[in-house]
């Protein structure tokens, strides 16, 4: 009996995820290159954010130039310039900006939850959120839970 011919089984490799990925990658060394001089070494990895050129009133304001921790805003040729990858998420533009959603941040955290601010007071509310969640965190880890409570003095 002749033998079957087997047909190759098409490869599973996808090269465009693969490139996605080194190119993540390379982007995340530059960014931990380019942050790590100035001291920062926690940052946001994921986010995005954008300046309204049309409401910004940089000409008397450059505030959040004044406010950026990592120098990736500055100022050219009349306008507010941005270099990202400089771009830790932190906020401190958005809360000195003198322009409700002027400047529009989105910022993805570790655990995969997703923060939107666009004026001071958005920015300011989650933090204070941030911060209580944070205590509470602590307290939970110092104090027992009811049942340990009970098992040990009940
Ligand atoms: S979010 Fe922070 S690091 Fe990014 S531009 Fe604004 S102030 Fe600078
Ligand atoms: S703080 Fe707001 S209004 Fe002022 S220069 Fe920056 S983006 Fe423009």
């Amino acid at each position: 009996m002749p033998k079957k011919c087997k047909t190759p089984k098409p490869s599973t490799v996808d090269i465009f995820q693969i490139l996605m990925e080194t190119a993540e990658k390379e982007k995340k060394k530059r960014r931990e290159a380019l942050l790590a001089p100035l001291g920062v070494k926690e940052f946001f990895v994921e986010g995005k954010i954008t300046i309204n050129k049309r409401t910004c009133e940089g000409v008397e304001c450059k505030l959040c130039i004044k406010a950026c921790p990592t120098n990736a805003l500055y100022w050219k040729a009349g306008e507010v310039g941005l270099i990202e990858e400089l771009c830790i998420y932190c906020g401190a533009c958005v809360l000195s900006c003198i322009v409700d959603e002027c400047i529009r941040i989105t910022r993805k955290r570790a655990n995969g939850e997703t923060e939107k601010f666009s004026k001071p007071r958005d920015f300011a509310v989650l933090q204070h959120s941030i911060s209580v969640k944070k205590r509470f965190e602590r307290v939970k880890s110092v104090f027992p839970k009811p049942e340990d409570y009970i098992k040990r003095y009940g």
